[in-house]
C-alpha cells in the first residue's frame, strides 16, 4: 500500500485524498490552517457556486491555459460529475437563473462537512496546524507544528498549496519559494477576479459598497451583463471579474485600462435621449436623471464623477454618455484580495499525472497551477478535476 501525504485541505488537496484513497493509498493531510477549506467556506458565503449548466464544451472554453491538458482533466471531471458527486454526499445541486450550480442550500459547510466524514471513515488523517516548511536532507517532508518539528517520507505526495489571496484563510503562497528553490521556475502570482483601482474623488468614495446594477461592462470587444460593486478606491465583484484577465494585461502593458459602462442596457440610446429631451426645462439634472432615465444612487455619482460634475445639458449628448460612460482603471486592487490568483507552476514542469519533472512523487493540484478563470464555478471545477488527476497518479506513483 502506498503512503500518499496531501499538503493543503482545501478543495483541491481534499480531491486528491479522495483519489488516492480510491486508489488504494492511505491517505494523510496536512494543513496549516487549525481547520481544512477555510476558503472553501468563505466561498460559501455568498454561495458556493461550484460549477456551470451550460454545455460542457462552452465550459471547457473559459479557461485559459496554455496546454490542452486543463480541459481533457475538465472533461473527465466536470459538471456533470460535479453534480453527481455532490448527490453522493447527499448534497443535491441548485441550477441558478444564470446556469451557475450550487449544492442546495447554497452554503460550503454541510457539503465540506460530509466530505471530511468521508475521508475519515477511508482511513485519511487530518493533521491540522502542520505547516509545510520544505524537505530536509533525507528528502523527507518537513513541518512546523505547535510541537516542534515534524517530517513525514511517503511514497508520494500532492501539493495543493492554493493561489496567494486571502492570506487569513492559509493560501499565503509561500510555498513558492520553497519550489523555487527546487528548481521549479514559477510564473509570477498575478491577482485574477480582482477588483480595480479607480482614483475616485471623496465624493465618489462615499459610495464605498453600494452596488451598481443592471449594468453591462464592455473591454476589448468583450460585455458582461450584471452588477458591480464601488469600493474606497474602485470597482470590484460580479460584471468586472469576466473582463478582469484582460484588464490585467492592459494595466501591465500600459500602466492603465479602459472600460466603458452602459448604465441602462435594455434602454435605446435613441428612446432614452427622447425621454431625456421631454423632461420638464425646470427639472434639476438629477431628477431629470431620476425621472426620465431611472438613474440615481451610485449610478448617478458616477455620471458626475466622470464629467467632473459637469454632465452634458443636451439630450442626445447626455443619453450617448449614459450608454457608454468611459472609465479608466489606474491599477489592480492588491493581490490578496482577488478571489483567485493566475501564475504558479507552470503546465511545462508537470508531467500527464501533474507530477512535477524535477521533483519524481512530487504532484501538484488546484490553483497552485497556472491556469485561469473567471469566477462562475469555473475555478472550484478546475481544482477538483486537477485534485482527482494528481491524487490518482500519486496512489501509483512509480
Ligand atoms: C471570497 C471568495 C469567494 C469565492 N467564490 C468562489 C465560487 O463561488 N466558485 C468558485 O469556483 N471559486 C470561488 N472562489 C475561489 C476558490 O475558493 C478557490 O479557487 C479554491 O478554494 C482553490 O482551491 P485550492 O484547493 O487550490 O486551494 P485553497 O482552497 O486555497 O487551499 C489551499 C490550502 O493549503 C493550505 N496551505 C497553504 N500553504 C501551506 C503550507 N505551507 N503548509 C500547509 N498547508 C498550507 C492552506 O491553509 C489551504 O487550506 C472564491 C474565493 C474567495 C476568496
Amino acid at each position: 500500500m502506498k503512503h500518499v501525504v496531501i499538503i493543503g485541505a482545501g478543495p483541491a488537496g481534499l480531491m486528491a485524498a479522495e483519489a488516492a484513497l480510491a486508489g488504494g493509498a492511505r491517505v494523510d493531510i496536512f494543513d496549516a490552517m487549525p481547520s481544512a477549506g477555510r476558503k472553501f467556506l468563505m466561498a460559501g458565503k455568498s454561495g458556493l457556486n461550484i460549477t456551470h449548466s451550460e454545455d460542457e464544451a462552452v465550459f471547457r472554453t473559459r479557461y485559459d491555459a496554455p496546454d490542452a491538458r486543463l480541459a481533457a482533466m475538465v472533461e473527465a471531471f466536470g459538471p456533470s460529475e460535479i453534480v453527481k458527486w455532490m448527490a453522493g454526499l447527499g448534497i443535491a445541486a441548485h441550477v441558478g437563473s444564470s446556469g451557475r450550480v450550487f449544492p442546495i442550500g447554497m452554503k460550503a459547510s454541510p457539503l465540506l462537512r460530509r466530505w471530511l466524514a468521508r475521508l475519515g471513515e477511508a482511513g485519511a488523517v487530518l493533521h491540522t496546524r502542520h505547516r509545510w516548511t520544505g524537505w530536509d536532507a533525507r528528502g523527507a517532508l518537513t513541518f512546523e507544528t505547535l510541537t516542534g518539528q515534524a517530517s513525514v517520507k511517503p511514497d508520494a505526495s500532492v501539493l495543493a498549496l492554493g493561489g496567494a489571496s486571502w492570506k487569513r484563510l492559509g493560501s499565503d503562497g509561500a510555498w513558492a519559494n520553497l519550489l523555487t528553490e527546487r528548481g521549479v521556475a514559477l510564473e509570477p502570482f498575478a491577482p485574477s477576479n480582482c477588483g480595480f483601482l479607480v482614483p475616485w474623488s471623496a465624493k465618489m468614495a462615499a459610495h464605498e459598497g453600494a452596488p451598481v446594477k443592471g449594468v453591462s461592462l464592455s473591454a476589448h470587444g468583450q460585455s458582461v451583463r450584471g452588477d458591480f460593486v464601488i469600493t474606497r478606491s474602485g470597482i470590484e465583484s460580479g460584471a468586472v471579474y469576466p473582463l478582469a484577465a484582460a484588464l490585467r494585461r492592459d494595466i501591465a502593458a500600459s500602466g492603465r485600462a479602459s472600460l466603458t459602462i452602459d448604465l441602462l442596457p435594455d434602454t435605446d440610446e435613441a428612446a432614452l435621449a427622447a425621454r431625456l429631451a421631454a423632461a420638464h426645462p425646470k427639472d434639476s439634472l438629477s431628477n431629470r436623471l431620476r425621472k426620465a432615465a431611472r438613474i440615481d444612487g451610485a449610478k448617478a455619482a458616477l455620471l458626475l464623477e466622470v464629467t467632473k460634475g459637469a454632465p452634458p445639458r443636451a439630450a442626445a449628448d447626455l443619453a450617448r454618455l449614459i450608454k457608454a460612460l468611459p472609465l479608466t482603471l489606474t491599477g489592480t486592487a492588491p493581490i490578496d484580495t482577488a478571489i483567485s490568483t493566475a501564475g504558479g507552476v507552470p503546465w511545462d514542469a508537470l508531467d500527464e499525472g501533474l507530477m512535477l519533472k524535477v521533483l519524481p512523487h512530487v504532484y501538484c493540484a488546484g490553483e497552485m497551477i497556472a491556469w485561469d478563470a473567471p469566477t462562475g464555478g469555473y475555478l472550484l471545477t478546475a481544482c477538483l478535476a486537477t485534485g482527482r488527476v494528481a491524487g490518482q497518479a500519486a496512489a501509483h506513483s512509480p
